[in-house]
């Protein structure tokens, strides 16, 4: 058994859904502002984010990720990692009720994302942020630590962190690039994200991890 693990926004979608969802309702702008402030820590914008978000309903969510397309050969990737005896399944800053709907769509295994609180069907504007990092000492101090939610993963399906593969492009997913047995900068944003790894793919198709991971001893 092996376990992969692959951020969302940016990895597996082509597109970042809380601009897709912003944009929808006019509020892009305010959260380029939000996350573009250098000086609001992690989880404060994660909360400002999700108050803009105060009243939609999770039809609204799941039709904004439905409405950005996955990228090249994300399914031919997923299937094959499947058929290799690995789990799969996504660590994201998004929100869960995003996530749930490629994570079906992709047939994995697990999700790990920031939870939105709905009631009955409407976003109330608070978020769960399942966090992991004051557990670990991670230095990322992010809503959702990926490296966190990576090991607890891994440990809940039994496999050894050696086994494990994870994939993403922003800062947020650098701690979980960085202790996996094989981490990848999949089109990665910046240096930091870059030289995370000695495995990178720059260009926009999931099959090139495979490649990456078939070639690599
Ligand atoms: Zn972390």
């Amino acid at each position: 058994m092996k376990l992969a693990a692959f951020d969302m926004d940016g990895t597996i979608l082509e597109g970042r859904l809380v601009f897709t969802l912003s944009e929808r309702i006019g509020l892009d702008g305010k959260v380029r502002t939000i996350q573009g402030d250098g000086k609001l820590a992690a989880h404060k914008k994660t909360a400002m984010i999700a108050e803009l978000f105060t009243g939609l309903t999770r039809k609204d969510i799941e039709s904004a990720v439905e409405s950005i397309p996955l990228v090249k050969n994300t399914e031919q990737a997923m299937s094959t990692l499947k058929s290799r005896d690995y789990k799969i399944g996504i660590i994201s800053d998004s929100y869960t009720a995003a996530a749930s709907v490629v994570a079906s769509r992709l047939d994995m295994d697990f999700v790990a994302a920031n939870d939105l609180v709905f009631e009955e069907g409407v976003a109330t504007g608070k978020v769960n942020m399942p966090m992991g990092w004051e557990k670990i000492d991670c230095f990322c101090r992010l809503s959702v630590c990926k490296r966190y939610h990576l090991e607890k993963h891994a440990s809940k399906f039994g496999v050894q962190m050696d086994d494990t593969l994870a994939v993403g492009d922003t800062r947020a997913d650098i701690c979980m690039i960085r202790h996996a047995g094989f981490g990848v900068a999949f089109m990665p944003k910046d240096d930091d994200v870059k030289n995370a790894s000695k495995n990178a793919v720059n260009t926009p198709d999931m099959m090139q991890v495979i490649r990456l991971l078939d070639a690599t001893p």
